[in-house]
């Protein structure tokens, strides 16, 4: 098989795996007891907090472990409820904002979706117009799972605090992948999920740069300062904790190697097969993201038939397989609805290799000449 999916989801690092593995089943002990072998799991969920702490720039006491992005995601967006109701964000916006804040409205909440260039860069103009002075939160992902785009975070966050607002940000697609400073980048809250960057599923993490102004969405046995009850995800948490230290470690390498994999590839479909276009930004675009369109094919149709060749792609984004309605975000790009059904999402990493690329590349030809034959 060839996994070119890696924006839907990654495989477990083997660092990771074994970080994880004496949780799972010998280190079992709650990390709320206060015997030893409680101290042991409350101990590694600590390191773990200092891992992905070190790894933003900001104190331990700012991570609040998760369930995962959406969870974090949602989190963020309960939290506007109670503050001024007003909700910025992005016509692009992966479904966990975009659907908890159509939610929110019924609740009463007045939120704008701001539109973006045939890029998917955000409107900044657009954006700032029509921040409510101290009541709006901004949420505008760091970088889009289906296009790749990367936002310009740092001036959001400037333009946020400019005029008193808060300013989360979706780092599900980035972090891990590409540097990331909250300092820097003015960003007053941070959603990620492991299992986007090596890590095992259902755990991940929210940034918050005021705790003491932030408030529960779960409410129990007050694990993680209050802020989120339940036990914790003790391997889970171990496992996401390691994943981000060999992605700190290894971010470089990985960056080089996915953007000369993805550029290969990009260049030799872009000459061999006619009519096929870029979707996205070539400049601002995560280093492992490539999302085509082969004009005349069905992208849905074309990754069924990859698929039989075992080379794992995707048609807009995993999270909407199931729904058969033209990607949202290819629709904010200013696609219509016959041009944003024939994309594909290629989502590689720096596991794959040069050979695996040149298999996908003959079967990309094979399967989009005998398709365009076809119609
Ligand atoms: C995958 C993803 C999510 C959801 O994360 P889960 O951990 O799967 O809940 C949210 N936002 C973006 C941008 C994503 O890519």
């Amino acid at each position: 098989m060839i996994y070119l999916d890696n924006a839907a989801t990654t495989r477990l690092s083997e660092r990771a795996k074994q970080a994880m593995e004496p949780y799972l089943k010998d280190l079992y002990g709650n990390p709320s007891a206060i015997y030893e072998f409680g101290e042991t799991s409350k101990k590694a969920v600590r390191e773990s907090r200092e891992i992905i702490a070190g790894a933003l720039h900001c104190a331990p006491e700012n991570i609040f472990f998760t369930s995962g992005g959406t969870e974090s995601d949602n989190w963020v967006l309960e939290h506007a409820m109670k503050q001024g109701k007003y909700i910025t964000t992005s016509q692009i916006e992966h479904h966990a904002i975009l659907n908890k804040c159509r939610q929110l409205q019924g609740q009463g909440a007045n939120v704008t979706y701001i539109g973006t260039d045939r890029e998917g860069t955000i409107n900044l103009p657009q954006l700032e117009n029509n921040i409510v002075e101290g009541n709006t939160l901004i949420s505008v992902m760091t970088a889009n799972n289906e296009v790749g785009t990367i936002e310009p975070v740092s001036e959001i966050g400037r333009i946020a605090h400019r005029h008193h607002a808060l300013f989360h940000t979706d780092a599900v697609q980035a972090f891990g992948h590409i540097p990331i400073n909250v300092n820097r980048m003015n960003i007053d809250f941070l959603s990620a999920s492991a299992h986007k960057f090596h890590g095992p599923k259902g755990v991940g993490f929210l940034y918050v740069r005021e705790p003491e102004k932030f408030a529960p969405m779960i409410y129990g046995g007050e694990q993680e300062r209050g802020y989120r009850s339940g036990t914790e995800n003790v391997a889970g948490i171990v496992g996401m904790g390691e994943a981000a230290k060999e992605a700190m470690e290894q971010m470089d390498n990985r960056m080089r190697k996915e953007q000369k994999l993805r550029n290969y590839l990009a260049e030799r479909l872009m000459r061999e097969i006619p009519y096929t276009r870029i979707n996205g930004s070539t400049r601002h675009r995560l280093p492992g993201n490539l999302n085509l369109s082969f004009a005349g094919v069905e992208g849905a149709a074309l990754v069924v038939l990859m698929d039989e060749n075992q080379i794992c792609i995707s048609a807009g984004s995993a999270c909407s397989a199931s729904d058969t309605n033209p990607s949202h975000v290819l629709k904010a790009l200013g696609q219509s609805d016959e041009e944003a059904y024939e994309a594909v999402r290629i989502s590689l990493n720096f596991e794959n290799t040069r050979d695996e690329i040149d298999f996908t590349i003959r079967k990309f030809q094979e399967i989009v000449i005998q398709m365009r034959k076809e119609k």
